[in-house]
């Protein structure tokens, strides 16, 4: 599901004819980048500053359309969203070379690409004008990014439902429309007994009945008309049913018994769901809802060619090129060398290959060069909190880098989170631990590591009782084996954490009331979310003698030795190395594709790939080093 940075990469597929729009401008000014900036999206298009504003104003349209169909959600994921309006095939492929390197490869229309501190939505203007929606992934992946900001857990078919429902979404001129019918899963719907929706209510990711790769399938139809139905038939709409289930499954924690009290007898509803679908002229309800914002009042802007070598390398970084990105850098360097953005792409290419001192450097030219770019203070943050760790006058310039950053994006969760662990480690901050680590909570509900973090201030503030509550809660939630990882190591310190205070009390019993153990140290690593963002790093708690390298090459050999350790050998150009790791679970996979991620199911597939690994080596003879992540390239 998360692979590099969490990239969520959806493909969608030109289904029809290019239309011309667009492409107009492009032809007169090959290569020139404009840059439209609106209340919560920039966007840069090579095709002309009018096709610019159009794109942000329908963005801010899809946003108002959320906004008002849900007025209590977030609709902002508390990063930027960069919107790439590309004008046709040509530059969509020097953004997507992956796409292009099979000579019939599938070529995306639009995407969607969430990551650690930054969300991309790309599209290609020239892929307009089709009949089915040529933008839906991109939608669906967009709603799953605002979904994922407000709710700690959604059951599967509604989170499924409502980003398909918000998938075929049509932007208009100056407009939305919503509730179109998908005529795939319309078609499936009518021809197929449907899933009782006791069961489809019940449906996990571990479910036979959910495929991701499948979105044809049943599942997903069903849960699509079922929210349709809900949002649109006028009586489920008056009885505000969907609003009513929300509510109850917040309330219940349980998708069937939330279903049986907002909906009644579910066979019925089913029933009922049957029959909407099989409406001879089902149509839905057409939503129209206006754009607010006139695109004429957005600020644009031309970019400079370094400007536009920067855009494309940031972008090939975050989507895991940061190879083919380099040369540009160097480019827009060489003509802008005051270009705030391209030192810190330069300064997070460093920091990719744990280069810290050339990392350090590069981000801080950045924020010299633009004192307003939260993304540089908070790699400053992990740089160092790498050099040092948690010294106590470290600890303070760690802090002191993140509260900047929290001030100038007051809604970037993994500040926060990182802050709460840093907070810790200093009596003076202790206090202010526990309500960083709710707000990192807050704004990203799903990252469990966030979770632990507050299980983490409950433990050091000595709140017993909460900090079992959250280890009860991991427990429960946890499902991939990152989760499972976060909640296995918060028990496992929770456990150590009590036993120290046991030895410390009996201690000062025997000492006539005098604790004279010193105190326990403070959680250590940031944990952010493990291999969700950089902060894998810092999860590998450096310490000043361990070395780490980089190796590119290919796996010779591997070996399951149970079925979490990992050994294998490495043939890089250095030599063939030995590698291993104590739990596959725990390595960080990073990858341009979602088959990257499943390599943490079984090494057994390893064999043959290309890949470049970050290994900690261990010093002693014989001894394997020991891998912290993974990129594979095929
Ligand atoms: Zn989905």
């Amino acid at each position: 599901m998360k692979t590099l940075f969490s990239l969520r990469l959806l493909i969608l597929f030109a289904l029809g004819l290019p239309s011309s729009r667009g492409s107009i401008s492009a032809a007169e000014h090959p290569g020139a980048w404009v840059e439209v900036r609106s209340p919560h999206f920039t966007v840069a298009s090579n095709a002309g500053e009018k096709e610019a504003r159009r794109i942000a104003a329908q963005f801010e349209a899809i946003r108002a359309a959320f906004r008002n169909a849900f007025p209590e959600l977030r609709v902002d994921a508390g990063k930027p969203m960069s919107v790439l309006a590309l004008a046709d095939a040509d530059s969509m492929k020097e953004f997507l070379p992956d796409f292009w390197a099979a000579k019939d490869g599938v070529r995306p229309a639009g995407l969607f690409l969430g990551s650690f501190d930054k969300n991309y939505a790309v599209l290609r203007l020239d892929a307009n004008g089709t009949g089915e929606n040529p933008f839906h992934s991109l939608y669906h992946e967009y709603t799953h990014a605002i979904l994922r900001v407000n709710f700690r857990k959604l059951p599967l078919w509604l989170n499924e439902g409502l980003a398909d429902y918000y998938g075929n979404a049509i932007l208009e001129e100056n407009g939305i429309e919503l509730g179109r019918v998908s005529r795939a899963e319309l078609g499936v719907l009518q021809h197929t007994p449907l899933i009782p929706v006791a069961t489809l209510m019940k449906v996990d990711q571990g479910s036979p009945l959910y495929n991701e790769n499948s979105p044809a399938s049943l599942f997903y139809a069903e849960s699509w008309g079922l929210v349709h139905f809900l949002l649109t038939d006028p009586e489920a709409a008056k009885n505000k049913l969907l609003a009513k289930y929300f509510k109850l499954f917040e309330e219940t924690d349980d998708a069937e018994e939330a279903g049986h009290q907002a909906f009644g007898d579910l066979k019925n509803l089913e029933e009922r769901l049957q029959r909407y679908a099989r409406q001879p002229n089902f149509r839905g309800d057409l939503l129209k809802s206006k754009a607010s914002l006139s695109d004429k009042n957005l600020a644009a802007r031309k970019l400079s060619r370094a400007e536009g070598l920067t855009l494309r390398a940031d972008f090939l970084q975050h989507s895991g090129h940061s190879r083919e990105a380099r040369p540009l850098l160097k480019e827009a360097l060489e003509l802008e060398p005051k270009l705030a953005a391209a030192h810190a792409c330069a300064g997070y290419d460093d920091y990719l290959t744990l280069d810290l001192d050339g990392s350090e450097k590069e981000f801080s030219e950045a924020t010299k060069l633009d004192p307003s770019d939260f993304r540089a203070f908070f790699y400053l943050a992990e740089i160092a909190y790498l050099r040092k760790g948690y010294t106590a006058q470290n600890t303070l310039q760690v802090i002191a880098h993140l509260e900047k950053t929290a001030q100038l994006n007051p809604d970037f969760a993994p500040a926060y989170g990182f802050l709460s662990l840093a907070y810790l480690q200093r009596s003076d901050t202790r206090f202010k631990a526990l309500d960083a680590a709710l707000k990192a909570n807050w704004l990203e509900p799903t990252g469990l590591a966030y979770v632990a973090d507050t299980g983490n201030a409950y433990m050091m503030l000595g709140r017993k009782e909460e900090a079992h509550a959250v280890s009860t809660r991991l427990d429960k939630a946890a499902i991939t084996p990152q989760e499972r990882y976060t909640a296995r190591e918060f028990a496992r310190r929770l456990a150590r954490h009590e036993e120290f205070a046991a030895k410390k009390q009996a201690q000062a019993l025997e000492s006539g009331g005098v604790a004279i153990m010193e105190e326990e140290t403070p959680p250590d690593s940031p944990h952010l979310q493990p291999a969700s963002g950089p902060e894998f790093l810092a999860g590998a708690q450096l310490a000043a003698a361990v070395e780490i390298k980089t190796a590119e090459g290919e796996v010779e050999e591997a070996e399951c030795e149970d079925s979490r350790s990992v050994r294998m050998k490495f043939a890089a150009p250095e030599g063939t190395l030995l590698l291993a790791a104590p739990d596959a679970a725990k390595i960080t996979y990073w990858g341009k594709r979602q088959d990257s991620m499943s390599a943490a199911d079984g090494c057994s597939q390893w064999k043959g790939r290309k890949a470049s690994v970050i290994y900690k080596v261990v010093p002693a003879e014989g001894k394997p080093g020991e891998i912290l992540s993974i990129e594979f390239f095929r």
